[in-house]
């Protein structure tokens, strides 16, 4: 009987699991979508503290409306994405693993699951996707880590410059993970840091094919010769490709 009591229990837990990760990787666009967003002060800086204290909802606008042109584009029907800024977090996400072992991976994306398990509270709601947004000086720092987001779980940990100059350079950066959690994949190689061809390439028909002048927003880059790419200055300088659109579930 109790041999009984324990298969029955274990069957719910994973029948739960089972549920939990079908419905992350099988997003309903006709749905709202609710991001959360946690500024979290990753360097202990004042001037980053005094950044993440005037960040506003506003500032994320332009991702919202990229989002909803993009849906509008490939759907035929604007999907309504709802940033919501959420509490300042004291407690960072655990550090992304610098080594690229499966192992390493697998144990870091646990521990970051724990992490937003315990940082949530009822007050939090329910959100479709919850970023955690690690904000640097760019006075102290040059260049940021690489940011990473889970699609089981949703969740995400993006690395920002807690400056007005980079609001926009920021807003690739969070729309780039953010898409990841949908199920969008990389397409640049994380040995060079290239966009791959042609699948990175916002324009991979082009004559001649440098420079490109947008990036797909997974190749991350804009490609300006076969060895040498640059950051997007904003939205704008980037766009979604069919096979990422795919990815997402916008288009068969
Ligand atoms: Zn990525």
């Amino acid at each position: 009987m109790w041999k009984n009591i324990r298969i029955a229990c274990l069957m719910v837990v994973l029948l739960i699991v089972a549920m939990n990760a079908w419905r992350d990787m099988n997003q309903d666009w006709s749905k709202p979508i609710i991001v959360l967003l946690h500024p979290i002060n990753a360097d202990g800086q004042a001037a980053t503290q005094k950044y993440i204290q005037q960040l506003s909802i506003d500032d994320f606008e332009e991702s919202q409306n990229y989002l909803q042109e993009a849906t509008q584009k490939f759907r035929g029907q604007a999907t309504s994405f709802n940033f919501q800024l959420g509490r300042e977090l004291q407690k960072s996400p655990p550090k992304v693993p610098e080594n690229n072992s499966a192992l390493s991976n697998i144990w870091w994306s646990l521990k970051f699951r724990y992490y937003a398990w315990q940082q949530h509270k009822s007050e939090d709601g329910s959100p479709s996707v919850t970023l955690y947004l690690n904000y640097y000086d760019p006075q102290q720092i040059k260049q940021l880590k690489h940011s990473v987001a889970l699609e089981r779980g949703r969740i995400g940990t993006v690395n920002l410059f807690a400056s007005e100059k980079q609001s926009e350079p920021n807003q690739v950066v969070l729309v780039h993970e953010l898409l990841h959690t949908f199920g969008a994949t990389d397409k640049y190689d994380f040995t060079t840091g290239q966009p791959i061809y042609p699948l990175g390439y916002a324009n991979p028909e082009q004559k001649p094919l440098y420079p490109q002048d947008r990036a797909e927003i997974m190749g991350g880059y804009i490609p300006l010769t076969e060895a040498k790419s640059k950051t997007p200055d904003n939205l704008q300088y980037t766009m979604i490709s069919h096979l990422t659109a795919q990815e997402l579930g916008w288009i068969k």
